[in-house]
């Protein structure tokens, strides 16, 4: 159940493969098993127990053991301690994380370390709420009591996808557990392995048996017995809108559980003439090329206003010569490859269809190199909002780039996908970002910068990008169900009152 894998540092480790049920590690049921692909050489790392229905079966009635027993007499103080214990063990854990992350996600070094602080980070910052979830004492009339409790609400599935591997882990499990909830979470079928490794440290830090369950498993199997799942009473999911619209439906064909979803996006990006437009390149190139561009959140409609229009284009093609595409566990690389084949032929498909479009590509525009997914940071200007690289999510390192006149106009194309997951404007006049920041119709809007989040601040969907907010307090919510109970004191009733 556990293979010893060598990183590209020469790191030898012990890589779980069995699924983490129960607070054990087991075989899946029906002996299946799938093939973990380096997408940096094509290779295969190691081959992964697969979850099927039975082992979900088996998952949730762990999940809902430890519910009904034992978790439930943990007092909100110590679940707060033990989410603080696993957080310190993911830190004095954080080199080999990071390592089987950049190895498994292709994603660099650096950005795989950040990931895991912040997984960790977001861990902590949960386990200080549990102690801090109150109801309320509401007055109605004379004779009457009434309060609200906030409860669990229960066993929880959640699905999470490949780019932020134990990043989403923990943006899931953070708020689920500091509620008093119990889990079963499923990794993306090209990601499993760094869940993998964390799920040894939950033993550790004191969790009682069942209370979190990590599974591997594909999306049409493992993934769908979650979302259909009459025993699970809550799923929340990331990924894309397409999938989420699958999962929605089977939560409401099944037992009508609760559903949050973080969802796709296709964020406008506004720069201004007025804005410092070499800090608005920078912000630019990590809006889009931040992880391959392989972030729902991604800055890939770029909308530059016109008095600055053909200097921005010539920056920011400078700029992004400076992003090192290659090995990820090399220190100077900035972009690694493309997560899977899959991925890499859907985003090559869009960059022809741009091409085909008519878009101008400004440079990129092909693979890197003949081996590992690696795609060239591309840059499309003269593009026109009905393209379909302006309007669909690309999920790749592919920045759209237009020309705007006035606020009023970028107000109403910035607003014109289906999504509203986040956007940006870049301005010195304070009055054109409150103007946009009204008007835009999106979860997030950074001002002078881009992909700024933060575990304490909610991130979340408008329109198709998304039902709930994950992070800070709001992302408690969606693991709360509210109970009211009202109390006659007088023992007369109260409808007449006095
Ligand atoms: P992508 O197409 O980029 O792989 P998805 O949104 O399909 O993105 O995948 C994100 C997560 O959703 C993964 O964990 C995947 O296994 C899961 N998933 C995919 N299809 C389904 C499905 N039909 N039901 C439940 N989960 C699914």
């Amino acid at each position: 159940m556990f293979a010893t894998i060598k990183t590209p540092t020469g790191r030898e480790y012990e890589q779980p493969l069995g699924l983490f049920i129960n607070g054990e590690w087991v075989a899946a049921k029906e002996g299946q098993t799938f093939e973990v692909i380096n997408p940096t050489n094509e290779e295969v790392i190691t081959s992964v127990q697969e979850a099927t229905e039975p082992d979900v079966d088996a998952a949730v009635a762990a999940a809902r053991a430890a519910f009904e027993g034992e978790w439930s007499d943990v007092t909100p103080t110590n679940r707060g301690k033990m989410m603080m214990k696993l957080a310190e063990l993911m830190e004095e854990n954080i080199e080999l994380l990071t390592e089987v992350e950049s190895l498994d996600n292709g994603k660099n070094l650096n950005q795989a370390r950040f990931d895991i602080q912040s997984a960790a980070g977001c861990i902590r910052y949960y386990g200080g709420w549990a102690d801090k979830i109150h109801g309320k004492v509401i007055d109605t009339q004379p004779g009457t009591f009434n309060f609200t409790k906030s409860e669990p609400i229960g066993v929880c599935g959640q699905i999470i996808p490949w780019n932020f591997p134990m990043l989403m882990w923990a943006w899931k499990i953070g708020p689920a557990i500091a509620t008093g909830n119990t889990i079963v979470l499923k990794t993306a079928e090209q990601t499993p392995l760094s869940a993998l490794v964390a799920a040894t440290l939950i033993n550790k830090a004191g969790f009682p048996k069942g209370v979190i369950n990590i599974i591997s498993g594909l999306g049409k199997t493992a993934g769908a017995a979650i979302s259909s799942h009459m025993g699970i009473d809550k799923v929340a999911f990331t990924g894309s809108t397409a999938t989420g619209r699958t999962i929605m439906k089977s939560a409401a064909d099944s037992n009508l559980k609760k559903v949050t979803l973080e969802l796709g996006g296709k964020s406008p990006n506004i720069i201004f003439n007025d804005a410092d437009i070499d800090h608005a390149v920078d912000w630019a190139n990590l809006g889009i090329f931040f992880n391959h561009g392989q972030t729902c959140c991604a800055g890939s409609r770029i909308y530059v206003q016109e008095g600055i229009y053909d200097e921005f284009v010539a920056k920011f093609k400078e700029r992004i010569t400076k992003n090192v595409v290659g090995d990820p566990f090399d220190n100077s690389t900035f972009q690694g490859p493309q997560v899977s084949q899959l991925q890499f032929d859907r985003i090559m498909s869009y960059i022809e269809h741009g091409k085909a479009e008519g878009a101008t590509v400004e440079c990129g525009g092909e693979r890197h190199g003949d081996k590992g997914y690696f795609i060239k940071p591309t840059i499309f200007s003269n593009v026109t909002m009905d393209m379909k690289i302006m309007q669909e999510e690309i999920f790749g390192p592919v920045a759209s780039i237009a020309k705007f006149k006035t606020v009023e106009e970028i107000a109403k194309i910035g607003n014109g996908t289906p999504y509203g997951l986040a956007a940006a404007v870049h301005t010195k006049d304070l009055n054109t970002a409150l103007q946009l920041t009204d008007k835009l119709k999106a979860g997030t809007i950074w001002v002078n910068c881009y992909n700024m989040l933060h575990y304490a601040l909610p991130f979340g969907g408008f329109k198709e990008s998304g039902i709930g907010r994950e992070l800070g307090k709001e992302a408690l919510s969606n693991y709360l169900q509210v109970k009211t109970v009202a109390i006659n004191m007088g023992g007369h009733n109260v409808f007449i009152g006095k």
